[in-house]
């Protein structure tokens, strides 16, 4: 596994804003502290979510980019793309595979995070259909669309976009986690982060509490002594 001072930028890919809030921004907080570039790529605008019927529709998707950008600021990072795909209907097409290899060749990143293409059968929500869409598109990205000069080669013929090769894969909840990252100095900030998604989290009086449980079962299964809390990944040497 790469130490953190190997790496110098870090793309996280998820499917819908406040994905990326739930699973990894105690992470994100320390990697921007320690000074590593950090930017999103946020595939939907979750226009299928939200709980207010009074919102109209047409609303949802301009206001969840600004909840991400907000949730963003909270653990330091301002590059944010949006891929707008509509919510709810993602497959992991070669159209998907190619919007990514774009991205990964324009950030140049040593560190790819996003969300395991399998099904949890532990417990539904983690594996939502457009979740395993853009994870399973996320890696025929990493491997081998980016790093091949030779896979969609108007990338690099029309839009100047060379090969990169991504060293390192790292999944929130994938099925055999290998690596807790102790985020109990930044729980807090991962409270504001989640909190910023005002349509998606206003009604969950016991966000923080749900969330100290959730990380302290995560932190306990890595063997971080008790009161930790701590994000759960399975690494993946890619390079
Ligand atoms: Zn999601």
């Amino acid at each position: 596994m790469l130490s953190d001072a190997e790496v110098q930028r870090i793309l996280i890919i998820v499917a819908h804003p406040d994905d990326v809030d739930f699973s990894a921004a105690g992470t994100i907080a320390g990697w921007t502290d320690a000074g590593l570039e950090v930017g999103y790529c946020i595939v939907t605008d979750g226009d299928a979510g939200g709980h207010d019927e009074s919102v109209p529709r047409a609303e949802i998707a301009p206001l969840r980019r600004k909840e991400q950008t907000a949730a963003a600021a909270c653990v330091g990072v301002t590059d944010l793309r949006f891929l707008g795909y509509p919510d709810g209907m993602v497959e992991a097409t070669l159209g998907l595979r190619k919007d990514l290899a774009r991205v990964i060749r324009q950030v140049r990143p040593d560190r790819v995070v996003c969300p395991s293409p399998e099904r949890n059968y532990a417990r539904l929500p983690p594996s939502h259909p457009d979740h395993r869409a853009v994870g399973s598109a996320a890696l025929d990205a990493v491997y081998p669309d980016a790093r091949n000069p030779f896979a969609f080669p108007e990338l690099r013929t029309d839009e100047g976009l060379d090969a990169w090769t991504v060293r390192e894969i790292w999944l929130p909840g994938g099925p055999a986690p290998n690596h807790w990252v102790d985020v109990t100095g930044t729980f807090d900030r991962k409270v504001a982060a989640l909190r910023a998604h005002e349509s998606q989290t206003a009604h969950m009086d016991n966000l923080a509490d749900f969330l100290r449980g959730w990380l302290a079962r995560s932190a306990a299964q890595g063997g971080l002594p008790e009161g930790r809390l701590a994000e759960a990944f399975q690494v993946i040497e890619a390079g």
